[in-house]
């Protein structure tokens, strides 16, 4: 069974969330628990809570059919502690949103090191220099990200943070199968544990979907590097930049340099049943017919 939606607008309170998905024919949703651009938000009162699980029963999704995301302020790998610290409080307050309303899986960007330390940006030094300071900071990051997944998830009962794959831009780190591999090494519970691959984002980080043999040779490097077993959501966006173009820029399916062979793949294949398949892409008023394009490339 494929689950196809977007990421729908929780205006108005999350209750409106599974309503807005239901309109557009969707069969999966994303949705923000709070305002992502905001560091605090109110806590869900029971009539709230109560309000999205009824909407949720009325219009047919269950919670493996939805994938929260959090805030795009929190950075899970901050080089400075009272950052860090805030981020980790704030991620822990969505994945307790997550378990009042029910749902299992959290989707964050893994986290930056934002070159606040180590990375020497003096030109003159040797570029192997830098790319071995560069790992350095990298895997201390990643390991950083894996504290603070250790203590939220210590500190919850059951809901899984997802981590999302990257472009790459910048610091940000995760746009490698093996950093992401190497983040979920270091968790002290594997059943806590899950990964989101972008399209648009694996794309732009140099990983080939759009012709059949990268495609391929992607999702068994996938296999092999991280597991299916760890996969809990697909992103589907197109992407507005070239390939390898470590930039972050979605686009309708179809419209931009991914194209429209790998949204049919990943339809007619199977290892991607039962996840959350979400479109991020920009012009949401094109969600109701691209829904319904994916779904047309369904087998059987
Ligand atoms: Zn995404
Ligand atoms: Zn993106």
């Amino acid at each position: 069974m494929k689950y196809i939606g977007s990421h729908v607008s929780a205006a108005g309170g999350v209750q409106n969330a599974p309503i807005n998905a239901y309109n557009i024919g969707a069969t999966a949703f994303a949705l923000f628990t709070k305002n992502q651009r905001q560091w605090t938000a109110p806590p869900l009162n029971n009539e709230i809570i109560d309000a999205f699980k009824d909407n949720c029963i009325k219009y047919g999704y269950t919670s493996s059919q939805i994938l929260a995301h959090d805030s795009y302020l929190i950075n899970l790998g901050h080089p400075q502690s009272d950052a860090l610290e805030k981020s980790r409080r704030a991620f822990l307050d969505e994945m307790i949103r997550c378990e009042q309303l029910g749902l299992n899986t959290l989707n964050f960007h893994p986290g930056s090191y934002l070159n606040k330390e180590g990375v020497n940006s003096n030109k003159k030094k040797l570029q192997a220099d830098s790319i071995t300071t560069n790992k350095t900071v990298e895997k201390k990051c990643l390991k950083t990200i894996a504290d603070s997944l250790n203590w939220v998830i210590s500190k919850t009962q059951s809901a899984i943070p997802v981590i999302e794959n990257t472009a790459g831009q910048g610091t940000n780190l995760g746009f490698k199968f093996e950093q992401i591999a190497e983040i979920i090494e270091q968790i002290e519970d594997k059943t806590r544990i899950g990964v989101c691959i972008d399209t648009c984002h694996a794309f732009s980080a140099g990983y080939d979907l759009k012709s059949e043999e990268g495609f391929n040779q992607t999702w068994h490097k996938f296999e092999s590097v991280i597991g299916f077993k760890y996969l809990k959501g697909m992103h589907l966006n197109d992407s507005k930049k070239p390939f390898a173009s470590r930039v972050d820029r979605h686009e309708n399916i179809g419209d931009g340099s991914l194209g429209i062979d790998l949204f049919k793949r990943i339809m007619a294949d199977s290892r991607f049943d039962g996840i959350p398949l979400i479109l991020e892409t920009p012009d949401e008023t094109r969600w109701i017919e691209e829904i319904k394009l994916l779904k047309s490339f369904i087998n059987g």
